[in-house]
């Protein structure tokens, strides 16, 4: 049996660490057969994501697509289903942040977050979840933040997208309790990826790697499928960073 999973944002980051551990956890588990769909708007990037998973013996193809633009996700959500028949997972990684002071940010930095962290995961959400709901099977995942529960002074715009993404993953738990499809909210601290910039590099010290997130996340995957790991809070062992 294939489990297809939906991977948004699989091009960097957390998103890469995630679909390199479902396809090392399958190395070591002959029972457990994904397929990756890769989706992000660099093809270069998941295409040799792809190729890095096919070398640990994994399916995966990558899907370039814009999770802002409703026909990219009509487009990325039919074409897995036309190829794979089904969707057994989607992971809701994609996510870009404009850190800035309060009256810096402009009407484009606010339409931007939004457009990617709130409409694009509400959409494609809405549009996968009903092919879980029919088959009463199914797991998503929303990679939201700390922020989704706290505020930094420089991440108004993105807290407010990340506490909108905690209402509706907590709205869509109530429709998934109806027909066994997990809910997870998976809530890193300060995790060392490009969406840091070049403050990433004096930081990496007190972050975590990727990997950390990657780990948790499958495992709550493979959890029986009468289990559902309902939130994941990771945080760097000294706190969080404060900015
Ligand atoms: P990252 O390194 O910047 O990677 C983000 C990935 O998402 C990239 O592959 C990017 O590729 C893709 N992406 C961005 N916008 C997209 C869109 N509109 N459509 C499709 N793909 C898109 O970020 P990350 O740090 O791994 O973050 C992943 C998720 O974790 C985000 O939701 C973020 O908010 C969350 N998070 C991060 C941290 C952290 O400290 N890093 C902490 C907590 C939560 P393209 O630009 O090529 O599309």
């Amino acid at each position: 049996m294939q489990d297809v999973i939906l991977l948004t944002g699989a091009g960097k980051g957390i998103g890469k660490a995630i679909a390199l551990n479902f396809s090392l956890k399958a190395q070591n588990n002959p029972s457990f057969n994904p397929v990756l769909v890769l989706c992000s708007r660099t093809y270069g990037d998941i295409a040799a994501l792809a190729d890095e998973c096919k070398a640990l013996g994994t399916t995966a193809v990558p899907v370039e697509a814009d999770i802002a633009r409703l026909d990219d996700i009509d487009r990325l959500v039919d074409l897995t289903l036309q190829e794979f028949g089904t969707i057994d997972c989607l992971v809701n990684n994609a996510g870009v942040g404009r850190f800035k002071n309060l009256a810096e940010i402009t009407e484009e930095d606010f339409d931007y977050t939004m457009s990617v962290n709130m409409k694009g995961t509400f959409f494609l959400t809405q549009k996968v979840f009903p092919v879980m709901e029919s088959k009463r099977s199914g797991h998503i995942f929303f990679i939201t933040s700390i922020a989704a529960e706290m505020a930094f002074k420089s991440s108004s715009v993105y807290s407010m997208s990340k506490f909108g993404q905690k209402g509706l993953l907590e709205a869509l738990r109530h429709y998934g309790r109806e027909c066994n499809v997990r809910i997870t909210n998976v809530m890193p601290g300060a995790v060392y990826t490009p969406m840091w910039g070049e403050a990433a590099n004096e930081l990496k010290p007190v972050m975590m790697m990727p990997e950390d997130i990657a780990r948790p996340v499958v495992d709550a995957y493979l959890q029986p499928a009468r289990t559902s790991v309902e939130e994941i809070v990771l945080r760097p062992v000294g706190g969080d960073i404060n900015s």
